[in-house]
């Protein structure tokens, strides 16, 4: 870990590492269900903060509608996807994204181990197992997560990577609403996901079945 003015580098585990690397350098068929798994994660968070409300939890925001909000920007090659829901911390950030704790990606990476001699399986693979967030490098030349933890005093954090060796944290100054921001910078064969319309027939394939509005553009889908 090294830490500098603006925040601090921290290299991914050697587990991560690996499935990067594969994430980044398969052949891929079937790249767009990365948005499945951003989309199934603020799900998830929505379902936590609203699970902390029922239970009586006082969470920042209250009045913030729990939704899905992703935005385009086809002429900069950039997408986000940003969700009202639970929100990470700092720690939760270096936690939840720079370790692996799915039993589904021990898996993946058990087969792809048992694959080794080929190439096509890992890419097959990924789509199967579902690799979750770090999917996102399979379009993406650089991640940052902006998150506020829907406690009421959390200060926000940021977290980014270009998906090769490590991560930076940093503080952010600032107003920053509950929830994470996931802002992905387009790697240049995928920009085809910085289109609304490519968008939404995306979500109509893979997340059909989310309870939460997702709003493409702030238009709902
Ligand atoms: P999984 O969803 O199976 O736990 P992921 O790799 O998709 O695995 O995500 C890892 C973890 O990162 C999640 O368990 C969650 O704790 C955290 N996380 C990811 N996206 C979000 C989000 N939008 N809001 C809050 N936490 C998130
Ligand atoms: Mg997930």
């Amino acid at each position: 870990m090294t830490a500098t003015p603006k925040g601090e580098t921290h290299e991914f585990r050697a587990e991560i590492r690996k499935l990067l690397d594969i994430i980044t350098h398969s052949i891929y068929t079937n790249r767009e269900i990365f948005l499945r798994e951003l989309v199934s994660n603020a799900s998830d968070a929505l379902d936590k903060l609203r699970f902390e409300t029922s239970r009586g939890t006082a969470v920042a925001d209250p009045d913030t509608p729990l939704e899905i909000r992703i935005t385009t920007d086809k002429d900069g090659g950039r997408l986000t996807v940003a969700d009202t829901g639970c929100g990470m911390s700092r720690e939760e950030l270096v936690d939840h994204l720079g370790t692996i704790a799915k039993s589904g990606t021990e898996a993946f990476m058990k087969s792809v181990a048992d694959n080794a001699e080929n190439k096509d399986a890992a890419s097959n693979l990924i789509g199967r197992f579902g690799v979750g967030f770090y999917s996102v490098f399979m379009v993406a030349d650089k991640v940052t997560v902006t998150s506020r933890s829907l406690h009421a005093d959390a200060a926000p954090a940021r977290w980014i990577s270009d998906g090769s060796g490590n991560f930076t944290i940093e503080d952010v100054e600032g107003e920053v609403p509950r929830g994470t921001s996931i802002d992905i910078t387009l790697k240049a064969d995928t920009k085809e996901y910085a289109d609304p319309e490519r968008l939404k027939a995306v979500l109509r394939t893979h997340s059909n079945f989310i309870s939460f509005p997702i709003l493409v553009d702030g238009e709902k889908t």
